[in-house]
């Protein structure tokens, strides 16, 4: 019984310990690594494709582009107008500052 129990016991030990320390490892080297692809991935697919539809949808539609949208004072994202959850002298709180 004795034999059985403790075998059990190290094991989880050992693998708690190892996963832990790869996983910071494992952190460190992605997170340095993806840093680098995501600027460069994330500017060419947004840039490229998201620029093609929405020239054609306006253009069509005629909807200026800021006029949808607001800068919140608080987080400085940038949210569709029906996000907007107050305005205080000309700045605009979005509903996620807001709550
Ligand atoms: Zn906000």
């Amino acid at each position: 019984m004795a034999t059985d129990y403790d075998a059990p016991r190290k094991t989880d030990d050992e693998i708690s310990e190892d996963s832990i320390e790869e996983l910071k490892n494992r952190r460190i080297d992605k997170s340095s690594g993806i840093v680098d692809v995501d600027e460069s991935e994330l500017a060419e697919s947004l840039e490229l494709p998201g620029a093609d539809l929405s020239n054609e949808e306006l253009a069509v539609r005629v909807l200026p582009r800021q006029a949808d949208e607001f800068t919140c004072s608080r987080c400085f994202l940038v949210h569709h107008r029906s996000q907007l959850a107050k305005e205080e002298r000309g700045q605009f709180i979005c509903r996620d500052c807001a709550a």
